[in-house]
């Protein structure tokens, strides 16, 4: 028997290679319906994954992000298995899920997917989930998963299993579709009942702008067809507060080219609002005794390297700015 201690402090006793999922149906058969994922000793698992030794123990539901997220990246792979019929030969990057849904990395290799496509997509992604499709978790050896993913040309993730220590790779299966990934998922695609693909975009593999352009397909699900028309209407409100438009139709700023991309030039009513704002601040911070200084906006290229910011950004933003040399003219 192993010992199961649950958030609230309690303990029960199961036997070895029991599931979060069975926990869950022992403690009442509506939980074990709502649940996605569980944690145990701080790390979450697949709800058919066995525990075997004494744990601390949470479920994951809707509500928690780590339910969302196992529920948004099984999506990604019910995205994936849609595509893999759809257009044969398609291979796949990497497919997350994000804050809010998720995305797939593709490369259509002749094809071309267009938001004239999504509709498309989602109907043959709504029709797999209706299949109810388990979730199949393997260990897979290195060499194994190597010539797996190379008889079906799938180089990008050969790429990736590639950078992988050996001993530590799993695959995921449902249906034909099988990825290369660590989890966790849902037990199946069950659960997803609501699909809207958002969105289609280029993005270099492995974000490197001398890699190959992938098709990054953005999408969103819920388990239920409410949840999906509430979040659409949020964006299209969303999109009504958008601080660009708000900002051309109440004069607050501006922007061109010629200074910039992303570079607002604040216009009075806006510099107004902002001066208002800043005082507002220093109102506050005085109350709570913080004193002011003042730093200048440019450093020397060390400060940056120091901070992380060259190794990340250094080569759009943080480009040392040469001065010539002392007696000679600057131009
Ligand atoms: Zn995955």
């Amino acid at each position: 028997m192993i010992k199961i201690t649950f958030p609230d402090g309690s303990v029960r006793e199961y036997n070895e290679g029991v599931t979060g999922l069975q926990i869950a149906e022992s403690i009442s058969s509506r939980l074990a319906q709502d649940v996605l994922a569980c944690g145990v000793n701080g790390e979450t698992i697949d709800l058919s994954r066995p525990i075997n030794e004494d744990a601390n123990f949470v479920l994951y539901k809707w509500e928690d992000e780590q339910g969302k997220h196992a529920f948004w990246h099984t999506s990604a792979h019910l995205l994936a298995e849609a595509l893999q019929e759809l257009y044969p030969g398609i291979q796949f990057g990497i497919g997350p899920a994000i804050e809010n849904g998720f995305y797939y990395d593709v490369d259509p290799g002749e094809a071309i997917i267009k938001e004239a496509d999504l509709p498309a997509i989602e109907a043959k992604m709504a029709e797999l989930a209706a299949k109810k499709e388990a979730l199949v978790r393997q260990s897979i050896a290195k060499e194994d998963a190597l010539k797996k993913f190379g008889e079906r040309g799938e180089t990008y993730k050969c790429e990736l299993i590639s950078e992988l220590e050996d001993g530590h790779i799993t695959t995921y299966t449902q249906g034909a579709f099988t990825d290369l990934c660590r989890g966790p998922h849902l037990t199946s695609t069950a659960p997803i009942k609501a699909i809207k693909l958002l969105s289609v975009a280029g993005a270099y593999w492995r974000g490197q702008e001398d890699r190959k352009q992938m098709t990054r397909i953005y999408g969103i699900t819920f388990p239920k067809k409410k949840m999906l028309d509430e979040y659409l209407v949020m964006l299209e409100e969303a999109k009504k507060r958008d601080h660009r438009k708000i900002g051309k139709e109440m004069d607050l700023f501006m922007f061109t080219d010629m200074v910039g991309k992303g570079l607002p030039m604040w216009l009075p009513k806006g510099t107004a609002l902002r001066i208002r704002l800043q005082d507002f601040l220093r109102r506050i911070q005085a109350r709570y005794d913080y004193q002011e200084v003042m730093c200048p906006p440019i450093g020397n290229k060390n400060l940056y390297i120091t901070s992380g910011h060259y190794a990340k950004y250094g080569k759009d933003s943080f480009q040392p700015i040469h001065t010539p040399k002392k007696g000679k003219s600057i131009s």
